[in-house]
C-alpha cells in the first residue's frame, strides 16, 4: 500500500501568509497527528544546523513550529546535530530563545556519549549511535534537501544516517566506498604514468598516495565519473566501479535502520524542507547558490517514501546551470539533475532502494497536497491605448 507523503508546494496563488511554506507546515504536522503523538515524550528533533557561514539549512521559523506543536502536545523536545555543527550553531539562529527548546550535541561535546550496535559491513563493525537520539524516545528527523558529494543528494535518509552515529562511524562509513580494491599497483609500476593519471583528473579526485609509494588514492566524494582518468591509467590497473561508490549509500540505509529500530513503531516522523537546494552538504560551511528551484516541504513517517518523494518533485524541475559553481561539470543528462552533477553512480535513488530493501518503508507514495495552489481565472489582458 503506498505511504500518504504531505506537500507544502514552494508556489502560492496569492501573497498571504496562509498560504506561505511556514503556513503549509502547519498543515502537514496537523495531518501527521503529531501533537496527539508526542505527549510525556522525549522528542528528538534532528536536525542540520548548518555549519561556519552557511544560511541555507532550515530556517529557525519552520522549526520553532515544530517546537511548539511538540510542546502543545505535551512533549518535551530538544533540537539536535553532531557536536561540531552545534558548536556555533546560534550564529546561524538556532538558540534556545529562537526556537523555544535546547539545541543539544546529538553524542555530547566531545562525541563520548554512544550506544555500540554490532552489525558487519565492510569496514565497519560497531556503529556507535549518539546517544541522546538513543535515549529519547520519539523522534522528528527534520532535514533540508540538497545535493551531496558522496550519494548525490542529502534529505530524510542522510540527516538521520550521519547525523545519528558519532564522528568516528561517519568517518568510517565514508571509508566503506574504499574498502573493495580499485587500484591494482602491480599493473602500473611506472612513476610516470602515476603522475599522469593524477594529471587527467580536473576534480583532483585520483592522488598519488602520500604514504604509500605506488599506490592512488580515489577520492569519491570529487569523482563524478567522468573516465578520464581510465583513458590514461593502464588497462585494469584503475577500477571506477559502481560497487564503491554505492557502499556509502547502503552504509547510510543500515544506519538509518539502527537508529529507526531503537524507537517503538509510530514514534518517527520525517519531515524534509526542499528550498535553497545547494549542489553541497550543508556541512561545508558555507552556501552556494541554489541549483533547484524551490519546491516545498514534505512529511511522512515513512523515510522511503518521503526521499523519493522529493526526488520525484525536485527531478521534474530544471537544473538552474547558470547557478553552478565552474568547478562543476554537467556530464550526463540522465535521472535526477543531481546525479547530472555528481555522476551516474551516486544515484540519488539508491539510499531509498537500500532503505526499502531493508524495510524501512516503501518506495510507492501517494502525494497529497495540503494546499492546492489555486489557478486564478483571468480574462485574457485588455489593449490600453497610449496617452
Ligand atoms: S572518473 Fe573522472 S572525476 Fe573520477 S577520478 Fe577519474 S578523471 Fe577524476
Amino acid at each position: 500500500m503506498p505511504s500518504p507523503v504531505y506537500f507544502g508546494s514552494a508556489r502560492q496563488a496569492r501573497l498571504e501568509a496562509k498560504e506561505s511554506l511556514p503556513a503549509k507546515l502547519d498543515l502537514i504536522i496537523e495531518q501527521l497527528h503529531l501533537c496527539d503523538r508526542v505527549k510525556n515524550e522525549t522528542v528528538a528533533i534532528k536536525m542540520h544546523t548548518g555549519n561556519n557561514v552557511g544560511y541555507s539549512t532550515v530556517h529557525p521559523v519552520f522549526v520553532r513550529k515544530v517546537v511548539q506543536a511538540v510542546k502543545d502536545g505535551g512533549g518535551k523536545p530538544f533540537v539536535t546535530d553532531v557536536n561540531w555543527d552545534v558548536r556555533g550553531a546560534e550564529e546561524r539562529g538556532y538558540s534556545m530563545e529562537t526556537l523555544g527548546c535546547p539545541v543539544f550535541p546529538a553524542a555530547g561535546p566531545d562525541e563520548k556519549y554512544f550506544y555500540p550496535h554490532e552489525h558487519p559491513f565492510k569496514n565497519i563493525q560497531t556503529w556507535k549511535m549518539a546517544g541522546l537520539i538513543h535515549d529519547a524516545t520519539f523522534l522528528i528527523n527534520f532535514a533540508h534537501v540538497k545535493g551531496h558529494p558522496s550519494c548525490g543528494f542529502g534529505a530524510a535518509f542522510k540527516n538521520l544516517a550521519l547525523g545519528g552515529m558519532v564522528g568516528e562511524t561517519r568517518g568510517a562509513m565514508h571509508d566503506a566506498m574504499h574498502f573493495d580494491p580499485y587500484w591494482f599497483a602491480e599493473l602500473c609500476p611506472d612513476a610516470f604514468t602515476r603522475q599522469r593519471v593524477a594529471a587527467s583528473c580536473p576534480h583532483e579526485a585520483v592522488v598519488e598516495d602520500r604514504d604509500r609509494p605506488r599506490e592512488m588514492h580515489l577520492h569519491f566524494e570529487q569523482c563524478n565519473q567522468c573516465g578520464r582518468c581510465l583513458q590514461v591509467a593502464p588497462p585494469g590497473s584503475l577500477k571506477i566501479d559502481p560497487v564503491n561508490f554505492y557502499a556509502f549509500q547502503e552504509a547510510c540505509a543500515i544506519s538509518v535502520k539502527l537508529v529507526l529500530a531503537t524507537f517503538a513503531p509510530d514514534k518517527t516522523t520525517h519531515l524534509s524542507l526542499a528550498t535553497h537546494m545547494t549542489p553541497m552538504c550543508d556541512c561545508f560551511g558555507f552556501t552556494s547558490m541554489p541549483i533547484l528551484p524551490d519546491a516545498g516541504v514534505f512529511g511522512s513517517d515513512d523515510i522511503v517514501a518521503i526521499d523519493r518523494a522529493v526526488l520525484d518533485v525536485t527531478g521534474c524541475t530544471r537544473l538552474i546551470e547558470e547557478n553552478l559553481p565552474t568547478s562543476l561539470e554537467v556530464h550526463k543528462r540522465e535521472g535526477h539533475p543531481f546525479r547530472w552533477l555528481h555522476g551516474p553512480y551516486k544515484d540519488p535513488y539508491l539510499v531509498t532502494e537500500y532503505g526499502a530493501q531493508l524495510g524501512l518503508g516503501s518506495c510507492e507514495y501517494e502525494l497529497i497536497d495540503v494546499l492546492p495552489v489555486e489557478q486564478i481565472e483571468r480574462a485574457p489582458i485588455g489593449y490600453i491605448p497610449a496617452a
